[in-house]
């Protein structure tokens, strides 16, 4: 029989390796605990607990009896009663999922007070005034959070005693005030509700304990679990934890303290501290927090203690850990730890210097980075030449440049960016309410708060930009402005810059500049690291991690480039060779003209005279990515898209005829052409080799091109390693009749130009290390598997009729050429996936009207967790790509197959693909960093599929 499941877990009985069970703070706490630091004891409530309220409605009938258990657990080691009229003991109740979604859930503080208790933690404080600041406190966040009172009453009520009082603070209140606003609290909540607040406080614990339950489920929470791609499904853990106070006096205060600065990474602790406040006044930002250093002087054996801890905690989880900590009345309690979320910049530091100093190896140091992350450092930054006087200075808590229009609230940032306008964020502070917007905008300035304020806490986490605590700055939302001084007025729409790294804000567009780590990149060969130059931690730290990505990887990483200067880029970032060259393009500009009469051509001659002008243009073009590339391979695409798309727009042909006295002959020759090119659905329509086989001499062309741009690079003394791929294959004999075509021309320009079909040595050039060298040669006899299937004998003597051997692949993508990828195999020198347009083909949408029309309503609705052509969907077009490697595999295990669609780029496919087998991805130049520092954490995740052994 199976144990029954136990709902509620004792501090001293729980461990961080129970954190799905006790979420993310409640094994935070029982691992301190563990540890012997300061913890205020208490209980977490499971999210086991909470996912059976979810799914019922109703908590569990253990759950009562065994909180009950534990609380007269924690009443008997206090020697007090929960809500005791003399002197009660006070719980606080927090939420706590596995993964930190700071803000977005609900906290509750002094649980247990009533108007008897009041009077008891009045007499045992000393305080009175401390007593009923805690009631109020308690009634307005039980009345809002439990039972649903709107939040804003509260406030105006605060409002209207500080104006009666003329204070600029609730701080300011004494004790018969707060009396006063606790009897109105309960008033408000008598006359919103029909009930009353709640005296017993076993009947306060059980409905915080359901409040935090159901917030799980709050507008807010979904959207941060929506954009993190948090499970919806997980439940948060709820933590009961005896109360102790950072608003006695001046010898009491809350913190947020790091081991290592967040923002940049730099060793040394950081943080802010509150003096006689609790802690949800630091995260509000409601009161602007002193550094941490100061408690150095206002409380030094503190100060030391707390060092001495967060040394513990570091070494404890080798890693940056962030800690809530209390002062009462000089002693230090340790609230929370976890492991601190941290920036980009952060991230790749932290790793490196805790792998430097021996506290992690080089495989768990590239784990802690991610390459959405590097790609995120590679973005521009304000150009530090700049001579700009800031606006205003804050706190930089989130680094990175950005512009944009200023708006003031959440949903005008939502709306405006949703039209396609950078927006910046402008508010005194934020709340979890503002998140919507905060993912909107570029950048999210206040006027208030420190660096572990909800605004900061929360960009950072998403890495967005973030200045917070600019005091220059006037915040008047309802007048639609901001101002600075008595001079500077700026109202919504005006363009700001914000500088996160320096915490700066400028008026208007400041000039962007590569960012260090790009130009690091870019000139570096990713194994030297430039010591001592700003920002030269940084990027010695991604360099360092690069290298070691390089050294484990199995996939090898390509680009997508289609010109020669995107290919010298591309080499730099570490391209291992070009495998996907598009070669659509280069029928745009002024070659138009000749596409068109090509088009047009009424006979071959014509035709031939439109080709044969084309192709010394193209012959440029590949012989100068060739050269770009040399010694890499170069995978070049023919022709793909319809060829209607060179032509005019019909619409426009059609009034510009029907509108001409006298109609240019030339334009309704057009016209009458692009009519009878039209197709209703051009994506699923005459393109890729359907038009290399409808129209006589385009392929021929291109391929002519290709070979005479090898021959002159060869003759040059370059090693050209040119491939041909075919696209949108959807059935073997396509392939085949292409593929004749093109070793047809192949060898033409072979015996005119007395090539031998020599290929250079593949050795030395580092790029070709997982390409079979006899792929498409004479060389095929010596494949292991040429014996026993037979099918090789057909490409080998195919691919050996030629006397220019340039390997010849196809594309995979559409769902039949996956599923009879074993046929095709017999045709094919390598397989390229198209996740575009299998994407495409397999969801049967058109991603272009998909994306325009139902795509924002399917990932609202969690139908798509993420879309599909942004990262893979293993489930559906993955399979399809397993498939067609195993199938194509069991015939030619030396096949060579790679991915060329946008997911090559994209690190949770890179992942997939790295376990589906693939020999390479290739991507925009851009992402190229990125995605050899995933192929690189993607080999340290566990053997390939058993594929990749070949
Ligand atoms: C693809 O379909 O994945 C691909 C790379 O081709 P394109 O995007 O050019 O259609
Ligand atoms: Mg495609």
């Amino acid at each position: 029989m199976s144990a029954p499941i136990k709902y509620v877990y004792e501090f001293a009985e729980g461990g961080r390796e129970m954190a799905d069970l006790l979420g993310g703070k409640g094994a935070g706490l029982a691992e301190m605990t563990r540890l012997g630091l300061p913890v205020p004891p208490g209980f977490t409530v499971t999210t086991e607990a909470c996912r059976a309220y979810l799914e019922t409605g109703q908590e569990p009938p253990e759950l009562g009896v065994e909180a009950a258990r534990a609380l007269a657990g924690l009443e008997r080691a206090m020697g007090r009663g929960l809500g005791a009229p003399d002197d009660p003991l006070l719980v606080s109740v927090r939420s706590g999922a596995r993964f930190s979604m700071p803000g977005m859930m609900e906290t509750i503080l002094d649980i247990g007070l009533n108007d008897q208790s009041v009077q008891g933690l009045a007499k045992a404080s000393g305080q009175e005034r401390f007593a009923w600041d805690s009631y109020r406190r308690l009634v307005q966040m039980f009345g809002h959070t439990v039972m649903g009172v709107d939040g804003d009453l509260f406030e105006e009520a605060i409002a209207a005693h500080r104006t009666a009082r003329a204070v600029a603070d609730e701080h300011d209140f004494d004790a018969d005030e707060l009396m006063a606003l606790t009897e109105e609290f309960k008033r408000i909540i008598r006359r919103e509700t029909g009930a009353d607040f709640p005296q017993d406080p076993a009947e306060q614990l059980a409905r915080a304990v359901r409040a935090v339950f159901d917030s799980w489920n709050t507008g807010r929470a979904r959207v941060y679990r929506h954009r993190e791609h948090i499970p919806e499904d997980l439940g948060t853990a709820v933590n009961v934890q005896v109360m102790v106070y950072g608003n006695l006096g001046d010898d009491s205060g809350t913190g947020v303290a790091f081991t290592r600065d967040p923002a940049t990474g730099a060793p040394g602790r950081y943080g802010d501290y509150l003096p006689d406040a609790q802690g949800e006044d630091v995260v509000a930002g409601v009161r602007d927090a002193l550094p941490l250093s100061e408690l150095k002087t206002l409380d030094p054996r503190a100060y030391v203690e707390l060092g001495d801890h967060l040394r513990t905690l570091e070494n404890h989880y080798r890693d940056l850990c962030d800690v809530e900590f209390t002062v009462e009345r000089g002693r230090l309690w340790i609230l929370q730890t976890r492991v601190g979320k941290r920036t980009a910049e952060a991230a790749f530091r932290i790793a490196h210097d805790l792998r430097d100093a021996g506290t992690i190896d080089a495989d768990e140091a590239l784990r802690r980075v991610g390459g959405a992350e590097l790609t995120r450092l590679m973005f521009p930054r304000f150009d530090t030449a700049s001579d700009d006087v800031p606006l205003a200075h804050g706190v930089p808590a989130s680094p990175g440049a950005a512009v944009g229009a200023v708006v003031f609230d959440s949903a005008t940032a939502v709306r405006r960016a949703a039209d396609g306008e950078a927006v910046v964020l402008v508010r005194r502070e934020t709340t979890p309410d503002d998140l919507p917007g905060m993912i909107a905008a570029q950048a999210v300035l206040t006027s208030r708060g420190g660096k572990t304020s909800h605004a900061a806490v929360v960009a950072r986490g998403m890495g967005k930009v973030c200045v917070c605590g600019a005091e220059a700055l006037t915040v008047e939302p309802q007048e639609r402005r901001f101002t600075v001084g008595a001079d500077v007025v700026v109202r919504e729409g005006d363009i700001l810059s914000v500088d996160g790294t320096a915490g700066t804000v400028h008026l208007g567009a400041l000039p962007l500049t590569a960012s260090d780590v790009a130009a690091a990149l870019e000139t570096g060969t990713g194994q030297d690291v430039p010591a001592g130059t700003a920002g030269g931690e940084l990027t010695g730290a991604v360099l360092g991690a690069l290298a070691h990505a390089d050294s484990v990887r199995r996939l090898e990483v390509r680009a997508n480039a289609d010109t020669p200067e995107d290919a010298v880029r591309a080499r730099a970032l570490g391209a291992q060779g070009i495998g996907l060259c598009r070669t659509e393009h280069m029928f745009l500009g002024e070659r138009r003209a000749l596409v068109e009469a090509m088009i047009l051509a009424r006979d071959d001659g014509a035709r031939e005279a439109a080709l044969a002008a084309l192709l010394p243009l193209q012959r440029a073009d590949f012989t100068g990515i060739l050269r770009a590339m040399d010694g890499l391979p170069v995978t070049i695409r023919l022709i793909d898209p319809p060829l209607h798309e060179f032509l005019p727009d019909r619409m426009d042909l059609a009034v510009r005829v029907a509108c001409a006295e006298h109609p240019d002959p030339r334009d309704r020759e057009l016209l009458a052409a692009v009519e009878r090119m039209h197709e209703q659905n051009p994506m699923l329509g005459l393109r890729g080799v359907r038009l290399g086989l409808a129209v006589p001499g385009l392929m021929a062309m291109q391929v002519r091109a290709i070979a005479e741009a090898v021959v002159e690079r060869r003759g040059a003394g370059g090693d050209p390693r040119a491939e041909i791929m075919i696209p949108l294959v959807g059935t073997v004999e396509e392939l085949r009749q292409a593929r004749a075509e093109a070793e047809r021309v192949l060898a033409e320009v072979a015996a005119e130009t007395g090539v031998d079909g020599e290929r250079p040595s593949a050795a030395g050039t580092g790029g070709d290390g997982g390409r079979p060298s006899g792929a498409g040669t004479g060389a095929d006899g010596e494949r292991p598997s040429a014996a026993e299937t037979g099918v090789d004998a057909e490409r080998s003597s195919a691919a050996g009729a030629t006397a220019l051997d340039l390997p010849i692949g196809t594309m995979i993508e559409l769902p039949r050429a996956a599923l009879t990828a074993g046929r095709i195999a017999e045709a094919a020198d390598f397989f390229s996936f198209g996740t575009n347009d299998l994407t495409q083909t397999t969801w049967g949408l058109s991603r272009d009207d998909a994306e325009a029309s139902f795509f924002p309503l399917y990932l609202e609705r969690g139908i798509f967790p993420v879309s599909p052509f942004e990262s893979i969907d293993e489930e559906g077009v993955g399979r399809l790509v397993e498939l067609a490697v195993q199938a194509a595999h069991a015939v030619a295990p030396d096949l060579e197959t790679g991915v060329c669609g946008e997911h090559g780029g994209d690190p949770a496919s890179i992942h997939f693909f790295h376990r589906a087998g693939l020999d390479y991805v290739s991507c925009s130049p851009f992402r190229i960093p990125a995605a050899r520092l995933e192929a690189g954490r993607a080999a340290l995740e566990g053997p390939a599929a058993a594929d990749s052994s070949k």
